[in-house]
């Protein structure tokens, strides 16, 4: 329901089922692209953004985060987890929430849950990401890890890229056939596979989305052929990543925000001087961005903050007009500004 002046202080709340019905509203693939959009739109006006890395509480099970960012008008956090053994008691391993709020006055105008949204943005910033580094033609995709990020990330590639083909791997067999049937019927040729080598026959993208808490070693150096582009998003975490060091040697390594990754993404295991090229500058043709056929480009995705500020911004904007949200009270409201104890007394037992 649209707010009137009257509800100034209510907030507009998404909640998951808002959210999911909004992808239903919207569609998932022109969601995914919609989103994109939005993110590619941000990273074009990326230096007039506030940025620091993350705020991370890390613990022995996982991490707790919260990613702050402005754009100078409007300032967006999320708050995210990141719990691998959390699966085996039911739970998700991420889940997370964000708001927008107006810098001139510090009033929330958003609240959302962003776990969903959380996946349909990094799916989002993976696909925009390929579709400028990945060799051209890529039809083909190894998708390692398929838990609850990868369909998403199929379909994002499906829209933004062309993606024909998905060849699925998790080292649990159930989450193979998990994804593979939730993909059936979605205009992808699905290919369960039992190992990460057989998926990555004849893939010009790999993505890697697993989940652990410890230097793993999904991708050895001997598995990555010439010309492919590597699309790493599960190491995201100090003492957390995804890919033998020697690939990164032989790799042109693009991120989002080089202090950040730096701590948490696959560099962590580069000297501190290691070049990489920050994403933003091959948007805005400062850096280029494949060079060759034969060059193993890649993504150190870790998610950052200016992407949940996106989604959010999307998210606001496509539920103008709908009724896909709850005002919410959380800001009190004293007629007099400055009257708040009075309003708390006035609430009292005999008020009415
Ligand atoms: P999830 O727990 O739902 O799925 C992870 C999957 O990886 C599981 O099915 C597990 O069986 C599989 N796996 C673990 N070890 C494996 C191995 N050696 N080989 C093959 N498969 C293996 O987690 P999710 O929500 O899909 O997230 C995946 C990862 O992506 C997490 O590490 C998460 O922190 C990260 N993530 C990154 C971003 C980003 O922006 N870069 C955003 C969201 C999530």
């Amino acid at each position: 329901m649209p707010l009137t002046p009257s509800d100034k202080a209510l907030v507009p709340f998404v909640s998951v089922d808002h959210m999911m019905k909004l992808v239903h509203h919207i569609g998932i693939e022109p969601m995914l692209i919609g989103l994109a959009e939005y993110i590619e739109a941000d990273f074009r006006r990326w230096e007039l953004f506030d940025k620091t890395p993350r705020i991370a509480s890390h613990s022995a099970e996982g991490v707790i985060e919260l990613m702050p960012t402005s754009d100078g008008e409007v300032y967006g956090f999320k708050y995210v987890n990141g719990h691998p053994r959390n699966t085996k008691a039911g739970l998700q391993t991420v889940t997370a929430f964000g708001l927008l709020a107006n810098v001139g006055n510090g009033y929330p105008v958003l609240l959302s849950e962003m776990t969903v949204l959380t996946a349909l943005r990094t799916a989002a910033t993976s696909a925009m990401v390929a579709l400028h580094l990945a060799p051209k033609g890529a039809d083909t995709m190894a998708m390692i890890g398929a838990g609850a990020q990868s369909e998403f990330q199929s379909l994002a590639m499906k829209a933004l890229v062309g993606l024909k083909s998905v060849r699925l791997y998790d080292i649990d067999p159930m989450a193979t056939e998990k994804a593979a049937r939730n993909l059936t019927g979605m205009g992808l040729e699905v290919v369960a596979c039992r190992s990460a080598e057989e998926s990555m026959e004849g893939a010009q993208i790999i993505t890697t989305c697993t989940a652990d808490k410890q230097y793993a070693t999904i991708l050895t150096d001997n598995m990555v052929g010439a010309g492919v582009h590597i699309n790493a998003i599960g190491g995201d975490c100090p003492g957390k990543t995804e890919l033998a060091p020697a690939i990164l040697h032989r790799a042109s390594i693009f991120v989002e925000y080089p202090e950040q990754t730096r701590i948490e993404g696959e560099i962590q295991q580069l000297a501190p001087d290691h070049p990489v090229t920050e994403f933003w500058q091959v948007l805005a043709g400062t850096a280029p961005g494949r060079r060759d056929a034969a060059e193993i480009t890649l993504f150190d995705s870790v998610g950052f903050a200016i992407e949940d500020f996106s989604a959010l911004r999307y998210v606001r904007d496509r539920i103008a007009g709908t009724d896909l949200f709850t005002p919410l009270d959380l800001l009190a409201d004293p007629d007099d500004p400055r009257d708040l104890f009075g309003m708390v007394m006035r609430a009292g037992p005999g008020a009415g």
